[in-house]
C-alpha cells in the first residue's frame, strides 16, 4: 500500500519511524505516567526540523507535502499518539494560519522561530458554551476605548493544548471602530499583561500534552496582533483547520498500529493451554479484523490527503475522516487491549494508553458528533459548516 510514495517521502517517513524508535518509544509510557513531555524530547524534534515540516522554505521551514506531514504523524502516533497529537497543532495548524492570514511582518516575526521550535504556538478557539458553536462564544475583541488604535481582549477559552506555547492565535467575537461585528483572531504571547494560564488539567488521554483553561482580562492588542481581516480571521483560514484535521486523523491511525504492531508481537509469542495464543477463537479472527480496519483507514486518508493537495477535495472530506477513521481506531483498540488480558489494564505495560489516546482524538479537533452533524449539512443544505450564517457571511465578502 502507498506504493506510489515519492523518495522523499519514503526517506521522510524512514526518519520519522527511526526517531520514534530511537527518542521517543524508550520514554513513551513515562511521558503517559507522568502527563508531561520532556523538554529534551521537544529539542530533539526541533534538531530534526520537525516543528517547520510544513512551514513554506520562504520562512525557515521545509515546505514539506501534506502526505509527507501525515506519514510523519502517522510514525511518531505509533510510539506516542500524544506527542503525536501536540505536535500536529505547533507544526501545521498554527504556522499555516499564520501563513494564510498574516502580513509579512507577522510571518517574519512568527514563522522562522516557530520553525526552529523556538516559538512554540497554541490555538485557542474552544469555550464553554461548546468548542464549535462559535455564535455563541464570550471572548470578545473589542476597540481599545483609551486609545486611537488597538483593541482589548476579554474571555476565557478551555482545553487548550499548551506545550510550552510563547505565542497563542486567540479566536474570538471582534467589533471594528465602525460597529461592523465579526470572528477574528489575534495574535498573544505568554507574557502579555492581563494573559492568565491556569495549571493544566489531569485527564483520561493525550496525557503528554498539557491541556487547560486560558483568560484574558483587558489584554491590549496592537494593530499588527491582529491576524488577517479584523471581521473573518478567525475563520478564513479553514485550509489551515483542514489540513491539521487531516494530520490529526493520521496520529489516529498511527495510535492504532502502535498498538496492533505490540499486539500481534505479544500474540505470537504467548502460549496459552499448550497452543500459541494467535489459534484461539476469536483472537485470530479479531487481528485479521484490526489490520483490515487500520489498512482501510489508511487507504482513505492518503487519498482524501492527495485531493488535498490536488485542491479537488470535497469541503466535508476532512469531517468524514475524523469521526469514521477516528472511531474506527479507537475501536481496534479496545479489541487490541484486551487481547492483553490483565497486562492490558495495568498502566505500567503502556498497553491501554493508545486505547485512551484514541478516545481523547475522538473529542479533540470537533468530536465525532460535531464532524457527522456538518457531513449532515452539506448533504442536506449544501454548507459544509455549523458556522453561523452571518459569520460565513463576513468571511466569504
Ligand atoms: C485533549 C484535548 C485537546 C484539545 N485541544 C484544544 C486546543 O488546543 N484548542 C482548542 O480550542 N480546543 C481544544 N480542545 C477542545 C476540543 O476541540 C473540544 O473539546 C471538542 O471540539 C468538543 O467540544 P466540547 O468539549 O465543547 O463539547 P460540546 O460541544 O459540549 O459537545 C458535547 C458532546 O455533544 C455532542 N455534540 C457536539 N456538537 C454536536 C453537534 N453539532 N451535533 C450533534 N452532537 C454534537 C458530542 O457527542 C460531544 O462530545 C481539546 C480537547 C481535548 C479533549
Amino acid at each position: 500500500m502507498l506504493d506510489w510514495l515519492t523518495d522523499d517521502q519514503r526517506a521522510l517517513r524512514d526518519m520519522a519511524e527511526a526517531f520514534a524508535r530511537k527518542e521517543i518509544e524508550p520514554i513513551a509510557n513515562q511521558i503517559d505516567l507522568d502527563e508531561h513531555t520532556p523538554d529534551s524530547l521537544v529539542r530533539k524534534a526541533a534538531e530534526l526540523g520537525l516543528y517547520g515540516l510544513y512551514t513554506s522554505q520562504d520562512y525557515g521551514g521545509s515546505g514539506a507535502d501534506l502526505v509527507s506531514v501525515c506519514l510523519v504523524s502517522e510514525e511518531l502516533a505509533k510510539a506516542s499518539p500524544a506527542f503525536a497529537g501536540m505536535l500536529t497543532v505547533q507544526m501545521v495548524l498554527c504556522p499555516k494560519a499564520v501563513e494564510i492570514l498574516g502580513t509579512e511582518e507577522q510571518k517574519q516575526r512568527i514563522l522562522p522561530a516557530s520553525a526552529s521550535g523556538e516559538r512554540l504556538m497554541a490555538y485557542s478557539q474552544s469555550e464553554p458554551a461548546g468548542a464549535a458553536n462559535i455564535g455563541s462564544h464570550l471572548t470578545k475583541i473589542i476597540p481599545d476605548a483609551g486609545a486611537n488604535d488597538g483593541y482589548r481582549l476579554d474571555g476565557s477559552k478551555l482545553y487548550c493544548t499548551q506545550g510550552t506555547a510563547m505565542t497563542w492565535l486567540v479566536m474570538g467575537k471582534t467589533r471594528a471602530r465602525d460597529g461592523a461585528e465579526g470572528y477574528g483572531c489575534v495574535i498573544v504571547e505568554r507574557d502579555d499583561p492581563g494573559f492568565e494560564i491556569a495549571p493544566h488539567e489531569n485527564k483520561l488521554g493525550w496525557r503528554g500534552t498539557n491541556t487547560g483553561s486560558i483568560a484574558f482580562n483587558n489584554v491590549r492588542i496592537d494593530e499588527d496582533d491582529i491576524l488577517g481581516d479584523l471581521l473573518k480571521g478567525g475563520f478564513s483560514h479553514r485550509a489551515a483547520n483542514h489540513a491539521n484535521l487531516l494530520a490529526h486523523v493520521a496520529t489516529s491511525i498511527g495510535c492504532a498500529q502502535g498498538l496492533f504492531d505490540k499486539t500481534i508481537e505479544y500474540v505470537k509469542d504467548r502460549t496459552l493451554y499448550g497452543k500459541a495464543m494467535s489459534e484461539l477463537q476469536p483472537l485470530g479472527y479479531w487481528l485479521a479484523e484490526c489490520h483490515s480496519k487500520i489498512t482501510a483507514c489508511r487507504a482513505l486518508l492518503y487519498d482524501t490527503v492527495r485531493q488535498f493537495e490536488a485542491g479537488t477535495v470535497s469541503p466535508e472530506a476532512g469531517n468524514i475522516c475524523k469521526a469514521f477513521i477516528g472511531e474506527t481506531c479507537f475501536d481496534v483498540c479496545v479489541k487490541l487491549v484486551q487481547m492483553w488480558g490483565g497486562s492490558g489494564i495495568m498502566n505500567s505495560t503502556g498497553v491501554n494508553r493508545y486505547m485512551r489516546d484514541a478516545r481523547a482524538k475522538c473529542v479533540a479537533e470537533g468530536a465525532t458528533e460535531m464532524h457527522y452533524a456538518i457531513i449532515a449539512n452539506q448533504l442536506l443544505h449544501g454548507q459544509p459548516t455549523l458556522v453561523p450564517s452571518n459569520i460565513v457571511k463576513a468571511a466569504s465578502a
